[in-house]
C-alpha cells in the first residue's frame, strides 16, 4: 500500500444543471489518454460517492502532490456561465465530511486541502475554502 497522507479535493467544473459522475469523468479522463478517472472518490449532486481510481493507485488530480494523496472530486464548481461557483448541495457537504472523516480514521491523514490552495496553482477548484469550512463543520483543524 502506498503511503497516504493527505486528500486534496477538487470540483468536475461542471454546472449544477449537469448531471454526471465517476463513468462520465472517466470517460473524459480516458480521452485524454489517461489510464483511469484520475480522483479516487466523485461525489454526485444527490451526495451519492462513487469510487474512482483505485485507492491503492496514485490519482492524476494534483501535480506534484498525487503520490501521497488521495484525490475527492465534488460535481458541480462553476455557474451556467462558466465562473467559480460554489453551488454544491448540502447533501454533498454532509458526504464530502462523512468520508473525510472515514478517511481520517482509515489513514494517517494530516493534511487536507482544496486543489487551489496547492502551492503555484492558479485554478478556483475547487471554488470554496476547504480549510474553513472543515473548521466550521467540526471545530477541529488538521
Ligand atoms: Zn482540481
Amino acid at each position: 500500500m502506498r503511503d497516504i497522507n493527505q486528500i486534496i479535493v477538487h470540483c468536475s467544473a461542471t454546472p449544477p444543471s449537469m448531471i454526471v459522475g465517476a463513468d462520465d469523468i472517466r470517460k473524459w479522463h480516458i480521452t485524454r489518454g489517461w489510464s483511469d478517472i484520475g480522483y479516487h472518490y466523485v461525489i454526485r449532486r444527490n451526495g451519492v460517492t462513487e469510487a474512482g481510481r483505485d485507492i491503492e493507485k496514485a490519482g492524476a488530480h494534483a501535480k506534484g502532490h498525487n503520490e501521497d494523496s488521495i484525490g475527492i472530486c465534488l460535481i458541480g464548481g462553476i455557474d451556467e456561465v462558466g465562473k467559480p461557483d460554489d453551488n454544491y448541495t448540502l447533501l454533498q457537504y454532509n458526504e464530502l465530511l462523512r468520508l473525510i472523516n472515514f478517511l481520517k480514521i482509515t489513514f494517517p491523514i494530516k493534511l487536507l486541502k482544496g486543489h487551489r490552495d496547492l502551492p503555484g496553482v492558479t485554478k478556483a477548484c475547487p471554488c470554496f475554502d476547504v480549510d474553513a469550512w472543515y473548521k466550521f463543520e467540526t471545530q477541529l483543524t488538521f
